[in-house]
């Protein structure tokens, strides 16, 4: 029976990808030879590499534009400490939104390296919203946000406005998903596993002229630049992840890009909100203007349904609904990959309760 992955990440990816990906690891480009055990310096290897940053570019607008494309390894988390250490220099400050779980990590990494302003927060109510009205200081390095937040299901839909300050985002959830203006930040990154492949790489999306200014000792494997002047091969990179990674980001290429993709996600999510709002059994966690298209959270209003409910999503096939248990109730993520048939069936599913 076909399943239909709701996983919040790892997560699904597209079918084409999942079957070329399985191809090359028994014969890489007709090498006769395993895409995972031929040298990340062949010229076979090379190219995956080069494509993946050059696709990344092109999809997010910024080529020309002096950025650079990374892909390096310990996920989303170890940015948390990779960012101040490269762009917070001694004895300044930097300033965070915290809108959640993964802001509130980023938070402590950065306490670490120097002062931080928390300069809006919404904790009190258990992170359901976006903050909104906050200032940014003036004597910070950066401000850092979180564009959309996984395990509570709210997604920015504006930005900090910088002057100074360097504007720095975690978009692991949904780097690729909607289009934005890309160049008003500095400084992007995104863990693969939740829009682009496997868990493995993360991707760095960062502007040149901003290295270099903090006055600190970096260890080369922390180092942007280093990264940069290897292009992104400093050492043996992720050769799986940056593959998938760059196969998913091709299928976006071929489908029309990040306009076309943004339009299907917004059909996904609307259908499911939909059903969320005009079903009095169900009722959406997030608040409404902040709601994410990648992250659908969303409780029972009669707990005696539970089993009932439980007991269909599970007969259609549906798969890592469950919600994150920081939040409780149901989570439905609908990446990139996720086709409106799939939500269909899940809209479905809570009509029969
Ligand atoms: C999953 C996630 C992370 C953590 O990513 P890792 O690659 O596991 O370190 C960070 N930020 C956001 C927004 C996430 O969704």
């Amino acid at each position: 029976m076909k399943k239909h992955n709701f996983s919040a990440g790892p997560c699904i990816l597209p079918k084409e990808v999942l079957q070329k990906a399985s191809e090359a690891v028994i014969n890489f480009n007709g090498l006769d030879l395993s895409l995972v055990e031929i040298s990340h310096r062949s010229p076979d290897f090379v190219a995956v590499m080069d494509k993946a940053r050059d696709l990344v570019l092109e999809l997010l607008d910024l080529k020309d534009k002096g950025y650079s494309a990374l892909f390096l390894q310990g996920g989303a988390s170890l940015e948390f400490l990779m960012v101040p250490y490269n762009l917070l220099p001694e004895g300044g400050k930097s300033s965070y939104l915290n809108t959640g779980t993964w802001s509130s990590k980023a938070i402590k990494e950065a306490k670490l390296f120097g002062e931080v302003v928390e300069i809006a927060s919404s904790k009190d109510s258990n992170f359901n919203y976006i903050p909104k009205g906050y200032k940014v200081p003036d004597d910070v390095a950066y401000v850092h946000c979180t564009s959309n937040n996984t395990i509570f299901g709210t997604q920015m839909k504006e930005f900090p406005q910088t002057k100074d300050q360097l504007l720095v985002c975690d978009m692991s959830s949904d780097i690729f998903s909607r289009k934005l203006d890309f160049s008003q930040f500095d400084l992007i990154y995104a863990g693969a596993q939740k829009n682009m492949g496997p868990a493995g790489t993360t991707l760095v999306v960062v502007k040149d002229a901003i290295l270099g200014k903090t006055g600190r000792k970096i260890p080369s494997m922390l180092d942007y630049q280093i990264h940069i002047d290897k292009d992104s091969m400093f050492n043996t990179p992720p050769v799986f992840p940056v593959y998938v990674s760059m196969l998913t980001l091709e299928w976006l290429k071929n489908m029309g890009g990040i306009e076309i993709i943004e339009k299907r996600n917004v059909e996904k999510a609307n259908l499911l909100y939909s059903e969320i709002d005009n079903n009095p059994l169900f009722r959406g966690v997030a608040k409404k203007e902040d709601r994410s298209n990648m992250n659908v959270t969303f409780v029972l209003t009669d707990e005696t349904k539970k089993d009932r409910f439980d007991q269909l999503w599970k007969a259609a096939g549906i798969s890592g609904i469950n919600g994150h248990r920081s939040v409780g109730g149901y989570r439905a993520s609908i990446y990139n990959a996720m086709p409106l048939e799939s939500v269909q069936v899940l809209v479905d599913a809570m009509r029969a309760v």
